[in-house]
């Protein structure tokens, strides 16, 4: 048959999402899975949110704000820079992609850690630009040195996932310091920040406050997790605003809808639930990380809402064991397993669910 698609994505690994809860229970013959397999928060939408969703819906016949002026009028007065820096889009993914797009021509590189954000090699492929992957530390965090080392004349952009994803792992301030220095000033540097607003401790930088005046830093956020808003689909990046309107003419036309930009705005008036919702998922994280380690099992500290649990072989047996007992959990094989911190009785659920599985 005539070959339509590029032969090059047919080895690609796809994104694998987290299983669906209802497909498990069904399948267990279970009232009810317990997802951990996300990141996502587990207390329903926040107060103000389905309301504001319900009236937004009544205009769907209408395009969204293209400019997404309103929301992003909020998010830069919240964050303290000009509005014309803030570019949000369907999902921060999909920023991370249009910014591959605006900055790599097919065969320039862009380097990230492995493991990280699974999205990254997805992304950087489908704008046919090279991955160059860097190994994690020992201690399954950013080898700094090894990724300043990896840029070439090639290298356009660098992915840097502050706490990373799936490890947890974090970046303080002195060692992002002496990397972005090292950094050419004609690459671009994305601190994908997806998980601050569960970041506790004060040595890991805020990239806005910290980085956000350096030309050559992007600063990417998400409403999905502590937010709230997974399903709707809504992230933004901070740029210095040459890059933002790069970004913004690459970006799909009207990708932040209507709903994502009314449902953002209502999460924006919740503030403090926020924080008291990342209060109780840090609590729990720290709890559900002291209990694993009394398994015997060599944890690192997480700064994000789900921890690590460097398994090695045993990842594929772990997680399929967590399954059939009603747990869904991400394994990364042949590294590790991810598990999302949900509320304590999903977590006292895991716990013994991975006891039982490991002795
Ligand atoms: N960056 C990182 C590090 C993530 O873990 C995720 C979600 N898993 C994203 C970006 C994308 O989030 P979203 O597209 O939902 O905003």
């Amino acid at each position: 048959m005539t070959r339509l698609t590029r032969a090059d994505l047919d080895a690609l690994p796809a994104y694998v999402p987290g299983r669906n809860v209802a497909d498990l229970a069904r399948e267990l013959g279970i009232a009810e899975a317990v997802k951990l397999a996300s990141n996502e928060v587990p207390y329903g939408p926040l107060p103000g949110v389905v309301e504001a969703v319900t009236e937004a819906v009544r205009a769907v016949h209408r395009y969204p704000d293209m400019g997404v002026v309103e929301l992003r009028d909020r998010i830069g007065g919240r964050l303290g820079v000009d509005p014309a820096r803030v570019v949000t889009g369907c999902g921060s993914v999909a920023l991370a992609e249009t910014l591959v797009k605006a900055t790599c021509l097919p065969g320039d590189e862009v380097v990230y850690s492995w493991r990280s954000f699974e999205a990254y090699p997805i992304i950087a492929a489908g704008a046919g630009a090279t991955s160059v992957r860097v190994p994690n530390t020992a201690e399954h965090g950013h080898d700094l040195a090894a990724i300043a080392a990896a840029i070439t004349d090639q290298t356009r952009l660098v992915f840097v996932c502050n706490p990373n994803n799936p490890t947890g792992t974090f970046l303080r301030k002195a060692e992002l310091d002496r990397f972005l220095a090292d950094v050419p000033s004609d690459v671009l540097v994305v601190l994908d920040e997806a998980y601050r607003e569960f970041v506790t401790d004060p040595a890991v930088p805020d990239g806005v406050d910290t980085y956000g005046d350096r030309p050559n830093v992007v600063v990417l956020r998400t409403m999905s997790k502590a937010w709230g808003l997974a399903g709707l689909r809504m992230g933004y990046l901070v740029a210095q605003p040459e890059v933002a309107a790069a970004v913004r003419k690459v970006v799909t036309p009207f990708s932040t809808s209507l709903v994502a930009q009314a449902a953002a705005l209502a999460a924006l008036d919740q503030e403090p639930e926020v924080h008291r919702r990342c209060a109780l998922v840090v609590a729990e994280r720290s709890r559900v990380t002291e209990s694993l380690r009394k398994l015997s099992l060599d944890v690192p500290d997480s700064q994000a809402n789900f921890v690590w649990l460097p398994l090695g072989d045993r990842t594929a047996g772990f997680a399929a064991a967590c399954e059939s007992r009603g747990v869904i959990v991400r394994g990364f094989h042949p590294e590790g397993v991810r598990v999302t911190i949900g509320t304590p009785e999903e977590n006292d659920l895991f716990l013994a669910t991975a006891e039982a599985a490991l002795t």
